[in-house]
């Protein structure tokens, strides 16, 4: 459906603290989706992997804006089951960030909008579209830190390095129904989409990921080049990035 040639790459690393890594990333054809695991022994690795394979799945079956969100709602009761029929993977959980070209709602009547973005997103890996030299958030996190930005109570300076900044609001897999959020924006040819866990930008600031977006033309290259830089600052946690080009 989508008129854009797509150039992707992505990278999920273990960082140099954690013994497992719970982050899972995928790209399928105009599907992109990173999901961060939470729940002890290989728990978050379990849930990461059910919720990104659930959505796939419903949203190879719907390939539209409200199938995403309903794709994102079935890895929630996916997660959900299974956590609830297993004790030992009881309390597991996963973040999710989802974005896919679709068709737009009413195709064909807007000149040059026949195709969309969908982003969805629960809890707090984050969605980036890379415009014209400007980075832009797509998603919005679930988390603490995230109401206390909102709140104008802290900086998101201070949110990167903030105590609670693992604390989700919202997860995927924790509760049995999940409210995501849900946003939209029009492609434009050569829009730089990016997808990441939180373990890249806790250690890359807003104006360093704009700058490797900026100067590595490769999305490999620039994916490995993000996880790099995290890993150099610390590499506290998994790090995931996945950068899509839209030609
Ligand atoms: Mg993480």
């Amino acid at each position: 459906m989508s008129t854009y040639e797509i150039r992707h790459g992505g990278v999920s690393d273990i960082g140099n603290v954690r013994p497992t890594n719970q982050d899972r990333l995928l790209v399928d054809g105009g599907l992109v989706v990173v999901a961060d695991g939470m729940g002890g022994h290989n728990r978050g690795e379990v849930a990461s992997r059910l919720a990104v394979d659930a959505v796939r799945e419903a949203f190879a079956a719907d390939p539209s804006a409200e199938g995403l969100v309903d794709a994102v709602r079935h890895a929630n009761r996916t997660v959900w089951a299974q956590a609830d029929a297993d004790p030992d993977l009881h309390g597991m959980g996963t973040t999710i960030a989802a974005v896919a070209l679709v068709p737009a709602a009413g195709a064909g009547s807007k000149a040059g909008s026949a195709t969309q973005l969908a982003v969805v997103n629960v809890g707090d890996s984050r969605a980036y579209l890379f415009r014209d030299g400007r980075l832009t958030r797509l998603s919005s996190d679930h988390s603490m830190v995230a109401d206390l930005v909102r709140a104008g109570e802290i900086r998101e300076d201070e949110a990167r390095v903030h105590p609670m900044r693992h604390v989700l609001t919202h997860a995927v897999g924790v509760a049995p129904e999940v409210e995501p959020h849900v946003a939209a924006a029009d492609p434009e040819r050569g829009d730089r989409l990016l997808l990441c866990s939180d373990g890249l930008f806790n250690e890359v600031d807003h104006g360093e990921i704009g700058e490797v977006l900026a100067t590595v033309d490769d999305p490999d290259a620039a994916a490995a080049r993000l996880v790099e830089l995290a890993n150099d600052h610390g590499g506290n946690d998994n790090i995931t990035a996945v950068v899509v080009d839209l030609r």
